[in-house]
């Protein structure tokens, strides 16, 4: 838990989110911004700043979000057609909330990014 982290304030219930996933160690919610007709911020509990900061330690976790995409994916429609799992990593990657999350984005064609 960070303080002023936002993300570990959801995890909390600290401030509302429309949750579609929770277990032990991983929660996943509706993007407040959506980009996509399905946009989905898949994250772990554990306060982790950035795609950087992650270990050995944390290599299970990691493979956990990878399957919990799957699930969201299929549970909520888009699994046959199809869906991009983005991280946006620091300044460069365009990385905004510092408690790393994947987007999960579907439900159209998205456009192929440069
Ligand atoms: P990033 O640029 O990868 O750090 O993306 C951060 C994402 O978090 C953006 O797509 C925001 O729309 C989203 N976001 C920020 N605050 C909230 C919130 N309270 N609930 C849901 N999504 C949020
Ligand atoms: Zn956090």
């Amino acid at each position: 838990m960070a303080e002023e982290c936002v993300f570990c304030k959801i995890i909390n219930k600290e401030l509302p989110a429309a949750i579609v996933y929770e277990d032990d160690d991983i929660l996943a919610f509706k993007d407040i911004k959506p980009i996509a007709p399905v946009h989905i911020l898949i994250i772990p509990k554990k306060h982790i700043p950035d795609m950087t900061a992650v270990t050995e330690n944390d290599v299970d976790l990691i493979g956990k979000i990878h399957l919990a995409a799957i699930k969201i994916a299929e549970e909520l429609g888009i699994s046959e057609k199809g869906f991009r799992l983005v991280n946006n990593c620091k300044q460069h990657g365009g990385q905004v909330v510092y408690h790393l999350h994947y987007h999960l984005l579907g439900g159209e064609a998205l456009s192929i990014f440069a």
